[in-house]
């Protein structure tokens, strides 16, 4: 597959990332207590390339019974991986850390294939945070008492954990490291358009030695998913998602013991000031929307720029969008890549008619699209308002909503006009206007003069229908523990 360079004076040789050396199943079973089974169920779903529409590998469907067998080896698992010496256990996190790095191409490579996204941002972006994750994670195992002084932290038991598909491997980390360190076991469920990564992962963890039980890996879809929030026997529900699916298991575990995480959708608000580096805030919003094609929670899918240099920030925008390269996810040059699933790319599909239909004015650049798999050229609207659906609602693609904005009393009051809270950006020169954003924006991230910046040390996580509960930092550690 070539690669499509829109209007651009540059042109790239295509620079294909060599497969050769990725040995994927044709068939994967579930990971349950150290070891590969067949699913009780007998059923098998298939994972599709969403850049080319071809079957990579069949994918085994966990049923009741699989996931009861899964959650008992948590629990048996539990009773001494809670007791075992915490440097004992951060000796295990450690070498699940570096065999990810050692690993680091081959899951860059599966993550691209199975997900669609460059290349590039699975070698540069998910793989390291993910090995990082693991990394910090491990560091806080023995030193539990020190992050909470004058506490005796204990773990909760079995976590189930329930993530998306898109940061896959990186997702799955944020999810078990910080649940085995505190003590915990787990029995996690990956995406169903995005398994492999999760499931090479388990192939790790047993390399491992990792005690059986402690990480149970069962793949499926939301019936699979269900079965695991509805388990009596789990502590904890980690999930991340969808704000529709996460109000589904606030009501379902509503009146257990169980606790609950929930990393939701989002809406972000990236705004620029008149004052802020122009050139560097355009290439902010690139990043802030197009990075992982918009398949992000915190993306930055409002943009305001203020009225006196709405002008010249729009017409940069559009010049940039005209030089992004659409294709291969596999080819180093790719800016963007594949839409995840058919599912996704009609989603986005009927955003943009709505936007449309709506009186938004569109604007994509001329792309040359390739002619099989799932693509979205970049998209940006203007003339849209707060009432506007694609300005209200998360579209989860590459599609950006502009409006322009005189005061920061003003943008302040848009940018919180929304269900969402989970991420905003500001770009500007000035740190009083940062100081006071920060602390009057409805969002659990604030990036400044930057967007999409992520470090397993800092918390990540949610307001409003964005959700609750923080993953990473120290933050993280206070999920998955007893602290009295
Ligand atoms: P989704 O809610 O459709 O699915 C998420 C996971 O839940 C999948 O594994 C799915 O199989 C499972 N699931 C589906 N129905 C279920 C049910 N009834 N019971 C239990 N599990 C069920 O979300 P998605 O489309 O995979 O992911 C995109 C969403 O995730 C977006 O809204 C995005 O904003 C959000 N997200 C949030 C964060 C965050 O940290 N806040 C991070 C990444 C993605």
């Amino acid at each position: 597959m070539s690669n499509t360079s829109q209007k651009s004076s540059w042109s790239y040789a295509s620079a294909p990332e060599n497969t050769d050396h990725i040995v994927l199943k044709e068939q994967y079973d579930l990971f349950i207590n150290g070891e590969f089974i067949k699913p009780d169920s007998k059923k098998y779903f298939k994972s599709i390339n969403p850049a080319t529409g071809e079957v990579i590998a069949s994918i085994s469907e966990a049923n009741k019974k699989d996931v009861d067998f899964a959650v008992a080896s948590a629990r048996k698992a539990f009773a001494s991986w809670s007791k075992i010496e915490p440097k004992e256990r951060a000796k295990y996190i450690f070498r699940i850390a570096r065999m990810i790095q050692e690993r680091a191409k081959e899951f860059a490579i599966i993550e691209s294939i199975d997900g669609g996204k460059p290349i590039r941002e699975s070698r540069d972006v998910d793989i390291p945070l993910a090995a990082s994750h693991f990394f910090y994670y491990a560091g806080w195992a023995d030193k539990l008492e020190y992050a909470f002084p004058n506490k005796t932290p204990k773990p909760l038991g079995v976590a189930g954990q329930i993530i998306p598909w898109n940061f896959p491997l990186l997702m799955a980390a944020w999810k078990i490291a910080p649940a085995i360190a505190c003590g915990n076991t787990v029995v996690l469920k990956p995406a169903e358009t995005t398994s492999l990564t999760a499931l090479k992962l388990a192939e790790v963890i047993k390399e491992s030695g990792l005690p059986k039980g402690v990480v149970n890996i069962v793949t499926g879809a939301g019936k699979t998913g269900s079965e695991i929030v509805n388990h009596p026997d789990i502590d904890k529900i980690a999930f991340t998602g969808s704000t529709q699916v996460g109000k589904l298991i606030q009501n379902s575990i509503v009146g257990t013991q169980k606790k609950s995480t929930l990393e939701l959708g989002g809406k972000g608000a990236n705004i620029i000031f008149e004052d802020a580096a122009i050139d560097q805030a355009v290439e902010g919003i690139i990043n802030a929307i197009f990075f992982n094609q918009g398949h992000v929670c915190c993306a930055g899918s409002r943009l305001f720029v203020q009225e006196s240099v709405a002008g010249s920030v729009i017409d940069k925008l559009k010049d940039r969008m005209s030089s992004l390269i659409v294709g291969d996810p596999l080819d180093k040059n790719t800016d963007i890549g594949a839409i995840n699933s058919k599912e996704q790319l009609e989603t986005i599909k009927k955003y943009i008619k709505v936007g449309k239909e709506e009186g938004g004015e569109i604007y994509q650049p001329t792309c040359n699209l390739p002619s099989k798999g799932n693509w979205c050229p970049p998209t940006l609207f203007l003339n849209v308002s707060q009432s506007h659906t694609i300005v209200q609602e998360e579209i989860f693609g590459p599609v950006l909503a502009i409006q322009t904005f005189r005061t920061i009393d003003e943008v302040i009051e848009k940018a919180n006009n929304t269900p969402f809270g989970l991420s905003a950006g500001v770009w500007t020169e000035k740190g009083a206007k940062i100081f006071k954003l920060t602390q009057e924006l409805n969002a659990g991230v604030v990036w400044a003069n930057t967007y999409n910046k992520f470090d397993s040390t800092s918390p990540f996580g949610g307001y409003k229908e964005s959700g609750f509960g923080r993953e990473g930092g120290l933050h993280g550690l206070i999920s998955y523990l007893n602290v009295e």
